[in-house]
């Protein structure tokens, strides 16, 4: 599907959290993670400008600041907006554990394909522009001093989507953890498959699941979080098949965009369609998570995966 189609404007906005996480559920380390959402120092560039934001969700006008203070979640209605992978990471992990590996790869142009102009030079420019070689970092490192091995898709690198390099490297994150007997932690945004990959893009969902179910198979844990806007083939494939499947509130999370399925099946679509809250009282999700209590959270979980349970 089109990136369009994935972040339509006109779908139904997210209500609030229905609940919050516990916030005790893992001791502090003697407070200090009171304040990191805070202490933490956003890349200017790659967040939107300017020293007023406009909610997308509420409608609000925030000041900058107070958007920065609370990890870039809406301080009136608790949207999560849309973080860049490297915030991401700081965000989740302790500092200074992070590894970044595969960084190198780099997806070829096989199909020769253009549209507006060849997918060569797209890629060449969203490289320029993000710094980043495709859309998935991935590496190892640690949260509250657990190892772990972490993919994060970057939904600024060509809208998060997967083609070959992000098969390839979630496949590579799974064989990683298989070895090193270390949980998966998985975070997602993205429009979908890439579709100037072409059948190249949608083999990666069956690549991807493969090599979860062998890691599953060899008794790894996986978690994966789905951020605000998780569709397509990354819904229809690694995101959906891990052993915890978590959401920040407010997500966006489909396989076809809304308006493509109203217009498909000619029907109004229900308040909160697609949204995180609608998913967890379906039974999709197992769990809405704000960002202030991810890392706790995490833990918590992948204490609970290795079979040690926190007192
Ligand atoms: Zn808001």
């Amino acid at each position: 599907m089109s990136r369009k189609q994935a972040v339509a404007k006109e779908e139904p906005k997210p209500e609030p959290a229905a609940e919050e996480q516990s916030p005790d559920v893992v001791p502090e380390e003697g407070g200090r993670e009171r304040g990191r959402l805070a202490r933490l120092r956003f890349k200017k560039k790659d967040m939107p400008g300017g020293l007023w934001l406009k909610c997308e969700s509420c409608g609000q006008t925030i000041f900058r600041k107070d958007l920065e203070e609370k990890g870039f979640v809406c301080p009136s209605c608790d949207f999560h907006f849309t973080l860049p992978g490297r915030d991401r990471i700081e965000m989740v992990l302790d500092e200074g554990t992070w590894t970044e590996l595969y960084a190198d790869l780099t997806s070829l142009d096989r199909l020769d394909f253009r549209d507006k102009e060849p997918y060569s030079e797209k890629v060449k420019r969203s490289i320029e522009k993000s710094g980043m070689n495709d859309a998935l970092h991935c590496g190892t490192g640690q949260i509250m001093g657990r190892p772990v091995v972490l993919a994060v898709l970057d939904f600024k690198f060509m809208g998060g989507s997967m083609g070959e390099v992000v098969g390839e490297k979630i496949s590579l994150a799974a064989d990683l953890a298989r070895k090193s007997g270390d949980p998966l932690i998985i975070f997602t945004s993205s429009g979908g498959a890439r579709m100037h990959e072409g059948m190249l893009s949608l083999m990666q969902m069956a690549k991807t699941s493969a090599a979860l179910a062998t890691f599953n198979e060899a008794g790894g844990f996986s978690i994966c979080i789905m951020t605000n806007p998780t569709t397509g083939g990354v819904t229809a494939s690694f995101a959906s098949i891990c052993d915890l499947t978590l959401a920040e509130p407010g997500a966006l999370i489909g396989f076809a965009g809304p308006r493509v399925i109203a217009s498909t099946i000619r029907q109004e679509l229900p308040p909160g369609f697609q949204r995180a809250e609608f998913l967890m009282s379906r039974g999709q999700i197992d769990m809405i998570v704000s960002r202030k209590d991810m890392r706790r959270t995490l833990v918590k979980l992948i204490d609970y995966g290795k079979g040690n349970p926190v007192p």
